[in-house]
């Protein structure tokens, strides 16, 4: 059996909650948060981070941050999660979506300025598989507008762009440490904040509306409500958890990348002769290695290479049902133009086994397992190639 996913551990995460409940300080901001928090801030050239308990939570900071209302209007890919959208759908925002590049499955950039209105307030660029949106491209028209940019950039745990890190090159920054993601603690997440102006107010919204972040510091002697707010700051156990995986980020990454390189290698024969195609890595970008997917020719393509992994004891997952199809998001939201490539490459898209401490002989098998489907299916002559992107 080779599983989709399995969470990464690796060595310390016990002995550091242990340390936690010793020490029996539990709730947020204590000793392993602030380890965190330097790891970041030695890591990403940001003006201040904050731990969240999700990238969802995160990404509802900046809402709150941008003081987001009804009747507001948020540009972002349709392929997407739904905390991208629900973020800001809470708050009344009508969701633009636009379609994706094909060739990345990112917000396709040359789509965006017919999007934008006067009540446009935000663009939310998903770094989809850790592979960077082009941000000089979504910076440019943004700040022409004085529109904020906010980088849902859940996957893109240390991704780059032009040399600088993921998730600090918008206003905003989110990462997402749930457990499907190259670095872990269950549910978690950072709030990367790349302007100065709004530290002080996500440091009392993250604290119930609060300045304990203040009082905590030693620079006022007492908390108080001093604005509304919420609860998104994790807690000690989990940021004991997530500290012990960043210590060991490095070798994390590395693994990831050496699998990745091994997918790719193994079936580029297979793409070269035209039945699936492959991730693209844009020049510019240094991505993470946080998917690896191949792209049928169409669904039921998909759904019978599926079910032939899975008799092999492979597991493989597709992905986003784009927003725009689900009941929610025709309600609070509504497609840009016609819809060329989010649905349709949505359904070609098949994610396959990728994480910490799988082995490069479980890679190979994956491999083996995705060539033969093509070959036995070739010679009963059920599928044809999957089509190249430019003779569509
Ligand atoms: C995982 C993910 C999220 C949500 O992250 P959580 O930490 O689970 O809230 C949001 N956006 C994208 C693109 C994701 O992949």
């Amino acid at each position: 059996m080779i599983p989709f996913n399995v969470p990464p551990v690796t060595g310390k995460e016990l002995a550091y909650i242990e340390d936690v409940i010793h020490k029996g300080k539990l709730c947020g901001d204590g000793e392993y948060t602030k380890k965190c928090h330097a790891w970041f801030e030695k890591n990403i050239p940001a003006k201040k981070v904050l731990l969240t308990t999700s990238c969802t939570h995160a990404l509802e900071m900046t809402a709150f941050l941008l003081d987001i209302k009804a009747g507001d209007e948020v540009i972002m890919p349709s392929y997407t999660f739904v905390s991208t959208a629900n973020a800001f759908a809470i708050r009344g925002a009508k969701i633009i979506f636009v379609d994706i590049d094909p060739t990345t499955m990112n917000i396709d950039h040359s789509k965006i300025e017919r999007a934008i209105t006067k009540k446009t307030k935000a663009i939310i660029p998903v770094h989809y598989a850790g592979v960077s949106c082009d941000m000089d491209a979504i910076n440019t028209l943004a700040d022409k507008r004085d529109i904020a940019v906010i980088e849902d950039a859940a996957q893109s745990f240390m991704s780059g762009y032009k040399g600088k890190n993921s998730g600090s090159l918008g206003k905003f920054g989110c990462y997402s440490f749930h457990e499907t993601k190259n670095i872990s603690c269950g549910e978690g997440g950072l709030l990367i904040i790349n302007d100065e102006k709004y530290i002080e107010q996500a440091e009392i919204i993250r604290e119930k509306g609060t300045n304990r972040s203040r009082f905590l510091r030693g620079v006022v002697d007492k908390y108080t409500w001093v604005n509304k707010g919420s609860s998104y700051l994790p807690s000690e156990l989990n940021a004991a958890y997530l500290f012990a995986q960043l210590e060991n980020s490095e070798i994390i990454q590395k693994k990831r990348i050496y699998a990745w390189n091994l997918y790719m290698e193994g079936l580029k024969d297979l793409e070269n002769s035209g039945y699936i195609m492959l991730p693209h890595i844009p020049e510019n970008v240094t991505h993470n290695a946080h998917m690896f997917y191949v792209k049928t020719k169409d669904i039921e393509e998909r759904c019978a290479l599926m079910n032939y992994l899975k008799i092999k004891g492979i597991g493989s997952a597709f992905h986003y049902i784009p927003l725009h199809n689900s009941s929610q998001g025709k309600k609070c939201g509504s497609f840009l133009g016609t819809d060329k490539w989010t649905t349709r490459e949505s359904e070609r898209l098949l994610r396959l086994p990728l994480w910490y401490g799988i082995t490069p002989d479980a890679i190979l098998e994956v491999v083996d397992s995705v060539i033969s489907f093509y070959k036995i299916n070739n010679e009963n002559d059920f599928h044809k190639k999957a089509y190249y992107m430019g003779n569509s």
